[in-house]
C-alpha cells in the first residue's frame, strides 16, 4: 500500500517518515498524473495561501476534487484541513481557492499568529477506541485554524476548550455543552466525513502515530474492531509509554 502525500510545500516530509513508522510507503505528489498512482491522499500543514497558489500552477485543483468524489480516503491536517474545508473564513484578501468535500467552515488562523502556536492534551475517544493508547493525544498546534462549524454529516473526533479570556477570536467559538465548562467556549479540532478526515494540528510532529494509524483503516476500508498490519487496540501499548519528548520528534 503506498499513500500519497501531497508535496508542494509544508511538512509532507514529516508525513512521509510518520507513514514509514508504520511500514508505509508515502509518495511524493506534485502533478495531477501522480494521483492515478494513489488511492489515498495526505495533505499536509503548511501555509494554505501558499499551498494554493502552487496548486493551481500545478493545475492540480481539478484533480484533486475528483479524487475526493470518487471517495478515495484524503486527510487534510492543519492547511490541508483549510484546503478540504467548504468554506473557509480568515482568508487573505481575494480569498484562496479550496478543495471542498468537507462539510463545515473553517476559521484560517483562529487561535492567532505564529507566536500564539501551542501543545494541548486533547481527548481522542474515537482514536483510542479503534487504535489503543490513552484517551488523550498531545496535539501540537501551530498557527492552526480552527473548525466553526459542521454539516449533519460530519462526525466530530476532538474539540477544545477555549477559555475566554484567550486573545483568540473567541466569539466565534460554541458554547460548551458541558456544565463543569463555566465560562469556557469550545471549537472543534479534529472531523470525520465518509473518505475525508480533518485535524487542525500535526500528528505527524508527535511521536504518537494513531492518527496516521485512523487514516490507514480507513485506507484499508477496515472498520472498527478488525485486524489489519497496522497496529490494533492493545497490541503494543509500550509505544504509548514512551517518555514525553519535547519537538521535534522524527524517530
Ligand atoms: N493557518 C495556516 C494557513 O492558513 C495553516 C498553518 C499550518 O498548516 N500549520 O495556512
Amino acid at each position: 500500500m503506498a499513500v500519497g502525500v501531497l508535496a508542494l510545500q509544508g511538512s509532507f516530509n514529516e508525513h512521509i517518515a510518520a507513514l514509514r513508522r508504520l511500514g508505509v510507503k508515502g509518495v511524493e505528489i506534485r502533478k495531477p498524473e501522480q494521483l492515478d498512482s494513489v488511492t489515498s491522499l495526505i495533505i499536509p500543514g503548511g501555509e494554505s495561501t501558499t499551498m494554493a497558489k502552487l496548486a493551481e500552477y500545478h493545475n492540480l485543483f481539478p484533480a484533486l476534487r475528483e479524487f475526493v468524489k470518487m471517495g478515495k480516503p484524503v486527510w487534510g491536517t492543519c492547511a490541508g484541513l483549510i484546503f478540504l474545508a467548504d468554506k473557509a473564513i480568515g482568508q487573505k484578501t481575494g480569498g484562496q481557492e479550496l478543495v471542498g468535500g468537507l462539510d463545515c467552515t473553517v476559521h484560517r488562523n483562529f487561535f492567532g499568529g505564529q507566536i500564539q502556536s501551542f501543545e494541548a492534551e486533547i481527548s481522542v475517544p474515537n482514536i483510542a477506541a479503534t487504535e489503543g493508547g490513552p484517551p488523550s493525544f498531545r496535539a501540537v498546534f501551530i498557527r492552526a485554524p480552527a473548525i466553526l462549524e459542521v454539516g449533519p454529516e460530519v462526525e466530530v473526533l476532538a474539540d477544545l476548550p477555549v477559555p475566554s479570556d484567550k486573545t483568540v477570536d473567541s466569539s466565534f467559538a460554541l458554547e460548551s455543552q458541558e456544565e463543569s465548562s463555566g465560562s469556557e467556549k469550545k471549537v472543534i479540532v479534529a472531523v470525520k466525513q465518509n473518505n475525508l478526515l480533518g485535524t487542525a494540528f500535526h500528528p505527524e510532529l508527535t511521536a504518537d502515530t494513531r492518527w496516521h494509524s485512523y487514516f490507514l483503516k480507513m485506507v484499508n476500508g477496515v472498520g472498527e474492531g478488525s485486524s489489519n498490519s497496522i497496529l490494533t487496540a492493545g497490541e503494543d501499548l509500550s509505544l504509548y509509554q514512551l517518555p514525553k519528548i519535547d519537538l521535534p520528534i522524527f524517530q
